[in-house]
């Protein structure tokens, strides 16, 4: 007996329109409202298909391997794994982006420090000219790359600590257009570069180690710990990012995301370890959801 919801024999056959609409039911036991994009997003993940191809062809019946495939990322879903990571693909700030276990997975909150990135950008480097960017704990590489394909003419390094992600931001990189503007760096914080960077962004691990447990279970088994966990309090890696402004940016800009409620911390560590002649001037901006998600400082010679 298959007790999958969706069994392979009651996929094949269909057509993509009603295979979608089938789907739709199933996955709208546990979840309504994301139901029927969840379900058009992993048959085009199952038939290798965009979005157009869909539109085009609702009637192309799925055969044996395309319902293998849709049933066992449909049971995937049931189980709770995010569609991101069922499909190994985020859209962010309009373009796709490939994640692994290794990276984190982009969240559209984060759109708001590149928002304000591309401001800042806008007003003193036009189209990206002399400007270069370092992104701090890259991942993915949604934010360097994202900045990069926003700024023709910008240049940047990534830096992870892990190797894994890099390889996976680099193949980003190539796919987005933009690997030729960008160099990859395997280390912790600024990893002893020189200052030569006049825009830093950052979205460290920011989640407090007590928190981690109750995470959502999307965020707790799927994406990687070392990518959330910002120590006792939370504020651990900005602390040491901090700790390195003064050596490793001359003069520009340093954006981070920041969590819940900790945007005026990150501020007074940040002034802390700061000589209070070198910061110009500072910001904070708030996401969709109107919490405040990134803090922007900027520091002069
Ligand atoms: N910069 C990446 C992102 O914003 C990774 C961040 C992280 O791993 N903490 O998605």
């Amino acid at each position: 007996m298959d007790d999958r919801p969706l069994a392979p024999a009651d996929l094949v056959g269909l057509s993509a329109r009603a295979a979608v609409s089938a789907a739709t039911q199933v996955l709208a036991v546990n979840d309504p409202s994301g139901a029927p994009g969840d379900a058009r997003r992993l048959l085009l993940h199952a038939l290798a298909i965009d979005t157009l191809d869909y539109v085009k062809h609702p009637d192309r019946p799925l055969d044996a391997s395309d319902a293998e495939l849709y049933s066992a990322s449909l049971m995937r879903r049931c189980a709770g794994e995010p569609v991101s990571r069922i499909s190994g693909w985020r859209g962010f700030y309009g373009r796709e982006f490939q994640i692994t276990p290794a990276t984190l997975d982009p969240r559209p909150e984060t759109e708001t420090l590149v928002d304000a990135a591309l401001q800042l950008a806008a007003a003193r480097w036009p189209a990206g000219r002399e400007l270069e960017i370092a992104d701090i704990g890259t991942g993915s590489g949604c934010l360097l790359l994202t900045l990069l394909a926003e700024l023709p003419l910008a240049r940047g390094v990534g830096i992870d600590i892990s190797s894994a992600a890099l390889a996976v931001a680099a193949s980003n990189a190539t796919r987005l257009g933009v690997a030729e503007r960008c160099t990859w760096v395997e280390g912790r914080n600024f990893a002893n570069r020189e200052p030569t960077a006049q825009l830093v962004v950052s979205n460290p691990p920011y989640i407090p180690t007590p928190d981690l447990a109750s995470l959502s279970r999307d965020v707790r088994l799927y994406d990687p710990s070392t990518a959330l966990d910002g120590g006792v309090d939370g504020l651990d890696v900005y602390r040491e990012i901090a700790s390195e402004l003064t050596a490793h940016v001359a003069s520009g800009w340093v954006l981070f995301e920041v969590g819940d409620g900790q945007a005026l911390d990150v501020l007074s560590i940040v002034r802390q370890a700061v000589p209070a002649r070198r910061i110009v001037r500072s910001e904070i901006h708030l996401d969709m959801a109107e919490k405040q998600r990134c803090v922007a400082f900027q520091i002069q010679d």
